[in-house]
This record gives structure tokens, sequence and C-alpha cells, in this order.
């Protein structure tokens, strides 16, 4: 199974950023080995998937409804009008701004996977449910009520980031790391038989060049989400080459 590095972009990204995207799109073709994505701004996603065709784009979020009176919001089958082959769902800063529950989270997961999106989908504790000794509890009972109930293992993937890590340069130990990938792996291999071994795990929350090698080995980590350092490819190809050699 390759190693998936996907950035998030966040609400960064204007069309002078699209050779960024066209660099990082050049680069990464240097890791055959390595799934590369880029999650950008839904508004960009038409022009970069124009710039770099063969490169895989995603939004950051995607309504659950096909269509409605649903102000501001983008579908699924929008994001595949616009060129994207992914999307992040559940991502902490919009479950924590916007207040998604794990019930329209898993909603909007099985609304990308119809439309024949691969799909992220993030989980992640407070740092006072780490602190308080909840956080694999807590995790796997966001992972039951967010997890679509048929899913192709291929086109999803999982992103532990626990949210006391992201955009923060704090970064759990790889023991804690191991032991939510392992629960994570024996939940999905619950939910889905078989087939939940083939759904990538990726960890998320400060990864840079620094120490992505250390965390592409930790066991049953498949690839990263990143945030910050994804925006410059001279920041985020370091990281996909740690991917490689990891994988
Ligand atoms: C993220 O936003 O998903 C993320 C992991 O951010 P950062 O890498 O900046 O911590």
């Amino acid at each position: 199974m390759n190693k998936l590095v996907a950035g998030n972009w966040k609400m960064h990204g204007l069309s002078s950023d699209l050779a960024e995207i066209k660099a990082i799109d050049d680069a990464s073709r240097r890791y055959p080995s390595v799934d590369v994505a880029l999650c950008v701004p839904a508004i960009l996603i038409e022009r970069a998937s124009r710039a770099v065709p063969n490169f895989a784009i995603g939004g950051q979020d995607v309504h659950y409804a096909d269509k409605g009176a649903h102000t501001g919001c983008v579908s699924a089958a929008m994001l595949v009008d616009a060129g994207a082959v992914l999307t992040i769902v559940g991502h902490s800063e919009r479950r924590e701004a916007q207040r998604e529950t794990d019930a329209e989270v898993k909603a909007k997961a099985e609304a990308a996977l119809s439309a024949s999106l691969r799909v992220i989908l993030c989980v992640g504790e407070s740092l006072e449910v780490r602190e308080a000794g909840g956080a694999v509890e807590t995790v796997l009972a966001q992972l039951a009520a967010s997890l679509p109930d048929h899913a192709d293992a291929a086109r999803l993937a999982i992103a532990y980031e626990p949210v006391w890590a992201i955009g923060t340069g704090k970064v759990p130990t790889n023991d804690e790391i191991e032991e939510m990938h392992a629960a994570l792996r024996r939940r999905l291999i619950a939910a889905y038989g078989d087939a939940g071994r083939g759904v990538r795990i990726l960890y998320g929350g400060s990864v840079k060049a620094s120490n992505a090698a250390e965390i592409f080995a930790v066991p049953e980590v498949d690839g990263a989400l990143v945030g910050g350092a994804s925006l410059k490819a001279a920041d985020f190809m370091p990281i996909v080459a740690a991917a490689a050699v990891g994988g």
C-alpha cells in the first residue's frame, strides 16, 4: 500500500499560488511510490486541477446533500465537476467552528464516496481528553459514529489528528501514535472485515521535514495529513521524500 501524503491548505491559496502547486506536482513525480495530494480552497480547485491535470487535487469539506438550499456549501458532484478527486471530511477546525457532528461527518463521507471521490476522514482528541487518559476511547467513539457504513477501503483514509497537535508544533510520542493507530486499525477491521486492513491511517498534526521520517516509521502510519508545511514545495517535498523511504 503506497503511503498517502496530503496537504491541507486550509484558507490559503490564490491564483498566484498555482506556481507552488505546479512545483509540488513536478517534484512529486520523483516519488511514484507515494500518493501525493493537495486539498485546496473550493474556489481554487478548478484552476488547480487544470494547472496540474495528473495530480490529485481535493476539497477540504463537502455537503452531504446532492443539491438544495444550503447557502455557501459545495456538493460532492460540484467537487467532482471542478476536478477534485478527493476531499477531507470532519477536520477538527470544522467540527469545532462549524459544530459539525459525527453524524454529519458520516453523511458527508458517504456522499463523497458515492460521488467516486476519495475521502480523508479526520478524528482526534482534545488536550483535556488526552490529559485525562481518555484519548483512545474518545477517538474510537468518534470513528465509530463517523465511519461510513460501507466503503471501498482503497478510497477511504482515516487521519488521526490530535487537536492539540494541529498548528502547535507539539506532536504525540511515537508510542502514543502507535497505540492510537493500532486501535483504529482494529476498529476498521471490526467494521469492514479484512478490507479494513486496506484503509490508510494517516497521522496529522505538526508534521514537518524534521519529524516526518520518525513518524512514518511508526507501525500502522500509512501517511500524513499536513497543514502548514504543505504550503511550499520546499517544506512539503522533504515530507514526501521521507514517505518514499519509509514506504
Ligand atoms: C491540519 O490542519 O490538518 C494539520 C495537520 O495542520 P498542521 O500540519 O499545520 O499541524
